[in-house]
């Protein structure tokens, strides 16, 4: 009986849904075939492809590893920050403040931006949790995407990414020498020839005294300043340091120098620093227009170019500085601090630039396998991903392509990848538990028992390295 009941459920329901069904209409309208315009990438924007990928993540890797062998920590803070954090630290008067900053209004009516630079975020986040109370120095690395409207060219885009580092906590030469030392080996071990600009822009003290001179200067030759720089005089006349018009760069020649106008302290602290540098062998230029014009640097500020390049094809790799002020500007205990960004896009581009030119690049832009797994069959393509992940576990690289079924297809592919060897898996082996060891060059094959694939992979690869 309840079978019965079932059956009847069931065939009700059934007619239920037909009797809903809407009779299908018969349509003469003709369905237009104009195609959907592709959405494009978004001015200033860069896609990494493929191609460039696998040097980015070897970039990471690199970079990653150097600075937690100089005793980083890993941290991130997010891209969003209210807007207010980069005014009140960068100051007003200052490009990325005034023209570049993405600032819009969330759902809550509060100004959000995506972060221009990350120095503010981190000086935000090390008093946000309170990080003064773990032991001092804090040392933290990090990295991602930055925002600035600018305008798009060579080496410049509204979505860059950097790699940073910032010691929080300890003011002395030797941490700033540390910082410079990171960032210049990190850039270097790529094999991109290197040097940093360094210069003091002394206390805050220092800096107010220097600047009723600079500006003074800068009134008297006002006439003979671009239009931009004459602007600048009155808000942020640090800036016109970093200025390129020609007219300009004249007064700045003749103008005085920052770095007669710091007080004996800050002078032997910068000395102590350049002398680290001399230790470590760095090579550096002093450069006494270099101020990095944001609020809230202090003392030591450095840049780090490629060798020997000059004018326009000169790009900054990267640059830092102290800014012992930040963090009680933002209303933590006063914390010294340094840190550094490293422009990942221009390295890519000095990294090619290097290439072009015919020199010894450290960053491939291709993985290299020495092994390629070829299998053949449905059951050798079943056991050959067992495979692919015992090797992977025992760090030994391997090309695959598991859905291309002919062997001669899947040598021809081993070639390709540069394989000396390729691993076969066909039907006969999965029943065998074996697989042949193929010299890509002789054509010698060897049988290997499946569970000593490993071991066997392992002694030859170690073989072939030497
Ligand atoms: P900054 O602190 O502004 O000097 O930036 C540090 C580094 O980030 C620079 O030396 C560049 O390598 C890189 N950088 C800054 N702005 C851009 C941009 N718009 N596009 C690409 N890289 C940039």
């Amino acid at each position: 009986m309840p079978a019965k009941k079932k059956t009847t459920a069931k065939t009700d329901t059934a007619k239920k849904t037909v009797a809903k069904k809407a009779p299908v209409k018969k349509t003469t309208k003709k369905v237009s075939k104009k195609p959907m315009k592709t959405p494009e990438l978004v001015r200033g924007m860069k896609d990494i492809l493929p191609d460039q990928g696998y040097r980015w993540a070897q970039f990471f890797d690199h970079a990653s590893k150097t600075a937690q062998a100089y005793g980083f920590r890993y941290v991130s803070t997010p891209i969003l920050e209210p807007a207010n954090l980069f005014q009140r630290s960068l100051g007003k008067g200052t490009d990325i403040i005034d023209k570049e900053m993405y600032v819009f209004e969330d759902k809550d009516g509060s100004k959000l931006a995506l972060r221009p630079e990350s120095t503010a975020s981190i000086a935000r986040s090390y008093i946000n949790h309170g990080l003064h109370t773990l032991p001092q120095p804090v040392k933290m690395w990090h990295f991602g995407p930055k925002f600035r409207h600018e305008r798009p060219q060579a080496g410049r885009y509204r979505q860059f990414h950097q790699f940073d580092c910032d010691t929080l906590g300890v003011h002395a030469p030797v941490v700033d020498a540390e910082l410079i030392a990171l960032a210049y080996h990190i850039v270097h071990d790529l094999g991109v020839e290197a040097t940093v600009r360094i210069n003091s822009i002394g206390s805050l003290e220092d800096r107010q005294n220097y600047l009723v001179e600079f500006v003074g200067y800068l009134r008297s030759k006002r006439a003979y300043l671009s239009e931009e720089s004459k602007k600048r005089i009155n808000k942020n006349p640090l800036r016109i340091l970093d200025s390129k018009d020609e007219a300009d760069q004249e007064v700045i020649a003749e103008a005085p120098q920052i770095i007669d106008w710091l007080s004996k302290d800050s002078k032997d602290y910068f000395m102590k620093v350049l002398e680290f540098l001399d230790e470590l062998e760095i090579p550096y230029e002093l450069d006494p227009t270099l101020v990095r014009g944001l609020d809230y640097y202090s003392d030591t500020v450095f840049e780090i170019y490629v060798t020997g390049e000059e004018g326009e094809a000169r790009l900054a790799l990267g640059g830092g500085g102290r800014y012992n002020g930040l963090v009680e500007e933002l209303g933590g205990q006063p914390t010294p601090a340094a840190g550094f960004g490293l422009g990942i896009e221009r390295i890519m581009l000095a990294l090619d630039r290097a290439q072009e030119k015919g020199e010894d690049i450290a960053l491939a832009t291709k993985p290299t396998y020495q092994f390629y797994l070829a299998q053949l069959g449905e059951k050798a393509q079943k056991r050959a991903l067992h495979i692919v992940e015992q090797l992977r576990k025992a760090d030994i690289p391997v090309a695959f392509h598991l859905a291309k079924s002919s062997l001669k297809a899947q040598l021809e592919l081993a070639n390709k990848a540069g394989a000396s060897h390729a691993v076969i898996l066909g039907q006969k082996e999965v029943q065998d538990g074996t697989v042949i060891i193929r010299d890509m060059d002789s054509g010698i094959q060897e049988i290997v028992d499946q569970k000593k694939v490993v071991k066997h992979l392992t002694k030859l690869l170690a073989k072939l390295q030497k």
